[in-house]
């Protein structure tokens, strides 16, 4: 290509692309499939490897993140961010409400939208292109994060309508629920601390050094002020939000504009009851602004807040109760967690009876003792946490907690490694270590044995029944018939089940075998890599290593674990039952084509019109003998039809063979 065309390419390109991204991740409303948009942007990474003297400071490339960084950059606000006072109840909305109207009268709007849980961040455009993206940092100045900031898929990297030179938008970066747990769970597998909740999360993630981790964070912003020239913008801080909305910004959602304070006060606790409880993301309160922008500076500030504006606090998910006790119990990798016994109270909805203390570094750290009464907090958690001893309630005769020197299920002594947190128990026999590895074995994501819930569990580790894994597959109808609360029919649809779970793939059966560190993520890498356990085996620790996504942690824990006989030999037990130890065909086959629609025609050098047809199926596609407006692709080969004119006269995409070879080479067909 000449460089000439190769510049124009890329434009079109970038252009395009992040037309794509903003109807995909803004509007929510996609016009090409996830495939295509890859393959557009393949090519245009490809083009700027070639040409990198015409990559766009906005290029979509930019949006999987880039070389890591040393440091940030301070720098300082255009104007300060501050923040505002805070309402905990209907009086002080009352009282905020009389403030504004002493002085603007009682015909007063307000905007009311959810304040959303996470940071701020200024995004400053430069002649509509991204530029910087500043922390809150301490109000003053921040630190500029822009290569993280580019991998959040909903902020606009360059604005396509005519804006004013210096545009600065600001809002709240965030993390869903979902993503947050996500995270936490992908720790916890890999043996790192996990985030207390999904503030603390985006905190860590938009402060990171190297953005190709913060993009797989999947961050979000909700944008709520613009800075830049006044006429540029309405009156209305609710058209304001419209605005970005229209220049490309996602704004928070559920914002109305009202007209008495009763009304929103109303509206504040509606949300609090109906609508937060169903949101994915962290909302903590809702902000009531002024509407009308150019009273702001009318009502000017107190010593330290705005007059304009007030957050309302919505009560935190937190209540204060008793630890009454504390026990200790043993995972299946060993850890000994300490668990608060409480005095039930209610949180969130739900009765809590217990709650998570984490390690004993946290108890020091917290100074918790028995007797204590302590703040408990559910955040975005299914089990909530202890964050906060009262101490003024202490009567002094609390008791200290002390870690246990012996595992207390089976007594053996308990050990600590190296520089690690944890007290463990290492006996491999301990009763807690093998329950817990048999609900894990048979857990959903690895290999889903429905009906083996913790007390059936219970009762047959009680009776002798259970010794390993391979046991399970040794149960006989009988036996379990005879199990209190079974019989004949629940006894039969267990072996079903366990009769199923033999199908289930390779890396399914990987991850149930409870190694340290690996989990589900890990087993798919190593199942794929190497399409079978004797492959691993026999591989070496440095082989395990280099694998991507894998790493020494891992490949360690691996050459550990096969180098006991005993897990050897369980292995080959396993194998005699029948699970999958290799990776089948079809199950590694990724279905990159799904949902597009092919046509072929024209003869085909390295394939029969059947080759290409099954070979396209495998792959997900649909293959049809007619072009419509509904072929997404027609592949043309040597003196094509009739189907050749008609996919150019609707204007479909057409392909040359080169397209199949393309893709059998990555899915060795
Ligand atoms: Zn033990």
């Amino acid at each position: 290509m000449k460089r000439e065309e190769a510049k124009k390419e890329i434009e079109k390109l970038t252009e395009e692309l992040l037309r794509h991204n903003y109807l995909y991740y803004v509007k929510n409303e996609p016009e090409i499939s996830d495939y295509e948009y890859d393959m557009l942007l393949k090519k245009l990474q490809k083009l700027e490897e070639q040409f990198p003297e015409f990559k766009l400071p906005y290029s979509p490339t930019s949006r999987v993140g880039g070389e890591p960084i040393e440091g940030f950059e301070t720098v300082k606000h255009s104007v300060p961010m501050i923040s505002l006072d805070n309402a905990y109840n209907e009086g002080e909305l009352l009282n905020f409400n009389e403030r504004v109207e002493k002085i603007l009268g009682n015909s007063v709007e307000y905007t009311v939208e959810p304040k959303i849980d996470g940071i701020g961040l200024a995004l400053i455009y430069q002649n509509g292109i991204l530029t910087r993206a500043i922390t809150r940092g301490d109000g003053i100045q921040g630190d500029n994060v822009i290569e993280n900031a580019k991998t959040i898929t909903n902020i606009p990297l360059k604005i396509f309508e005519k804006v004013p030179e210096y545009f600065e938008v600001r809002g709240e970066v965030f993390l869903s629920f979902d993503i947050f747990r996500e995270i936490n769970k992908e720790k916890e597998e890999s043996g790192e601390d996990v985030f207390a909740n999904p503030r603390n999360a985006v905190a860590g993630t938009i402060r990171l050094k190297d953005s190709k981790i913060a993009a797989k964070r999947k961050m979000k912003m909700y944008c709520y002020q613009v800075i830049t020239e006044e006429n540029f913008l309405p009156e209305s801080h609710f058209e304001r939000l419209k605005l970005l909305n229209s220049l490309g910004f996602s704004t928070p959602p559920h914002v109305l504009k009202l007209k008495k304070i009763k009304e929103v006060i109303e509206y504040c606790k509606k949300f609090e009851e109906t609508i937060k409880p169903t949101l994915n993301f962290p909302v903590d309160g809702m902000v009531i602004k002024v509407d009308n922008v150019k009273l702001w500076e009318v009502l000017g500030t107190t010593a330290k807040f705005p007059r304009y504006a007030i957050a309302f606090k919505f009560k935190p998910e937190q209540a204060t109760t008793k630890i009454l006790d504390v026990t200790f119990q043993v995972g299946r990798t060993g850890v000994i967690t300490p668990v608060a016994e409480l005095e039930p109270v209610r949180l969130a909805g739900t009765t809590v009876k217990r709650a998570t203390l984490h390690n004993f570094d946290e108890i020091k750290r917290l100074d918790i003792r028995i007797g204590d009464t302590v703040f408990v907090e559910k955040a975005g958690e299914i089990i909530p946490k202890v964050v906060k001893v009262v101490t003024s309630k202490r009567t002094g005769n609390e008791k200290e907690i002390i870690p246990p020197e012996k595992c207390p299920v089976c007594g053996e002594k308990t050990v600590k490694f190296g520089d690690e947190v944890a007290i463990r128990c290492i006996n491999p026999s301990c009763p807690a270590i093998l329950k817990n590895s048999i609900l894990h074995f048979v857990s959903r994501d690895a290999m889903d044995i429905r009906g083996m819930g913790e007390s059936l569990v219970d009762k047959l580790l009680e009776k002798g029944l259970l010794k390993d894994f391979s046991s399970i597959y040794e149960l006989e109808k009988e036996k379990i018939a005879n199990l209190e609360r079974m019989g004949e029919k629940s006894a039969e649809n267990l072996l079903r089940e366990i009769e199923k779970s033999k199908q289930k793939p390779f890396h399914n059966v990987l991850y149930a075998l409870g190694i340290r560190y690996v989990g589900q993520k890990a087993a798919k890498l190593l199942a794929r890599h190497f399409k079978s356990i004797d492959n691993i085996i026999n591989a070496s620790g440095e082989e395990i290593a280099e694998i991507e996504g894998i790493g020494e942690k891992i490949a360690e824990s691996l050459k550990k674990y096969f180098s006991l006989k005993h897990n050897l030999e369980l292995i080959e037990k396993l194998k005699k039952h029948g699970l999958k130890f290799e990776t089948e065909e079809t199950e590694e086959r990724e279905q990159p084509l799904k949902g597009l629609t092919f046509v072929l025609t024209g003869e085909l050098e390295n394939f029969t019109r059947k080759q290409a047809t099954e070979f396209l199926e495998s792959l997900g596609a649909k293959v049809s003998s007619s072009v419509s407006k509904k072929t997404n692709y027609v592949i043309v080969g040597k003196n094509p039809g009739s189907k050749f004119r008609k996919a150019v006269q609707l204007g479909v995409k057409t392909v040359d063979e080169q397209f199949l070879l393309n893709f059998a080479e990555k899915y060795k067909k």
